[in-house]
């Protein structure tokens, strides 16, 4: 319990230790509760006055629901820890009633964390936030450990191929014909700045992070980190898809893209839409590169003008709104006329109620914290594509 966690003391909790994490700041998609989301461990932030509560308290935290129990009686806590948490995996690959596939593929920080995304069935990971484990390190890591790093993720899917894992044997691929003969892993290079700050770039300090340099920005100021994250990212999984994060221009599109092919001859280079600017150059985008993935966090921050880790805001922090969803429907019509891949991998993705009317509005990819992924199937596949796109409709 306190009154705010970095991420990068999130990423170093010891995780048989931590049973809970609760702050008095902080936005539901923080990173520091996307940290604690991935491990598994519960989180409640934003929860205003937990610092009034007496040291050595006894309290009941519910990650789920958001619900904090002071001074639980003893058969509620019983009740509570001793319940069994039922984790579906995935089956099948996602899919709408109609048969239309839409993947659901997984989020992760960490190679570890591939394994047990592969686990829990997801098709493939559409967001490896890579600078998740580098978080509170000193140093850079060298070009070998980070290789070494992106081959045992795309060894965690290659195992298995695309289909899913559990059940694989019973449950026929939608469309056989598309099986893919490499994992479909998506890399994103490394995003840091604004609440991650990695020691080794040594960042100015700015009065705006949020609005400053981070993400692919870094890069400006340390070309060669990216360059040899891209040679490692070559040489360990050189089937993957590689993408930028918080691209704002299709000039910065295109001489990422440029790097990533040219230079290091990656095949599949895609842009994250994080910035509304980058939103409505969506037909430029996809003229330069292969595919696009949504950062629905960072876009409803930027479209509402409201920190993602204000918990003040949250009322404002929410990818449903029309206005967020207008923005999503230009990327989707971009997708759909440049017949090119849309993924969405921020938090709104694992929304079940959310998810359908994404796929309404041209998204083909879903990514989320794998032990998401059954709820989302089970919402695609109780509705048809048309009602996917009637429900887009209604909410634009
Ligand atoms: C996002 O902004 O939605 C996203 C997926 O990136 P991150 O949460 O790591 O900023
Ligand atoms: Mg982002």
């Amino acid at each position: 319990v306190g009154r705010d966690l970095a991420p990068a003391d999130a990423a170093n909790l010891p995780h048989t230790q931590a049973v809970a994490i609760v702050t008095e700041l902080g936005g539901p998609t923080s990173h520091t509760a996307l940290l604690a989301r991935g491990i598994g461990i519960p989180a409640v932030v934003g929860a205003a006055d937990i610092l009034d509560v007496p040291e050595g308290t006894r309290i009941l935290v519910d990650g789920t629901t958001g619900e904090i129990i002071i001074n639980p009686t003893d058969a509620l806590a019983v009740g509570a820890i001793t319940a069994p948490v039922k984790v579906t995996s995935l089956t099948k690959p996602g899919a709408t009633k109609d048969n239309r596939h839409i993947e659901l593929l997984a989020n992760i920080g960490t190679p570890t964390d591939a394994a047990a995304a592969a686990e829990a069935g997801a098709e493939g990971i559409g967001l490896f936030r890579t600078e998740f484990a580098y978080l509170g390190r000193d140093t850079e890591p060298t070009v070998t450990e980070q290789a070494e790093s992106y081959r045992q993720v795309m060894s965690a899917f290659t195992q298995t191929g695309t289909a899913p894992q559990t059940g694989a044997a019973t449950v026929e691929p939608i469309d056989p014909a598309a099986a893919k003969t490499s994992p479909h892993v998506v890399i994103r290079t490394l995003d840091a700045g604004s609440d991650k700050l990695l020691k080794f770039l040594n960042l100015p300090a700015e009065d705006n992070p949020a609005l400053g340099v981070r993400g692919y920005r870094t890069a400006k100021i340390h070309p060669d980190v990216l360059k040899r994250q891209l040679e490692a990212i070559a040489a360990g999984a050189p089937d993957a898809w590689v993408m930028a994060p918080m691209i704002a221009t299709p000039e910065e599109a295109d001489a990422f893209a440029t790097l990533a092919r040219v230079s290091y001859g990656l095949k599949t280079v895609g842009v994250m839409v994080e910035t509304p600017a980058a939103a409505l150059m969506a037909p430029e985008l996809y003229d330069i590169v292969d595919f696009v993935s949504i950062g629905t966090n960072d876009l409803t921050q930027y479209t509402f003008a409201a920190d993602r880790l204000e918990a003040e805001l949250q009322e404002l922090q929410d990818p449903g709104r029309p206005a967020l969803l207008r923005l999503i429907k230009a990327i989707g019509d971009a997708a759909t006329r440049a017949n090119k891949p849309l993924g969405v991998c921020g938090e709104a993705a694992r929304n079940p109620e959310l998810a359908p009317i994404l796929v309404g509005l041209g998204v083909t990819s879903l990514s989320m914290a794998p032990r998401a992924l059954a709820g989302v199937a089970d919402a695609l596949s109780a509705l048809t594509f048309t009602d996917c796109a009637a429900r887009a409709s209604a909410r634009l």
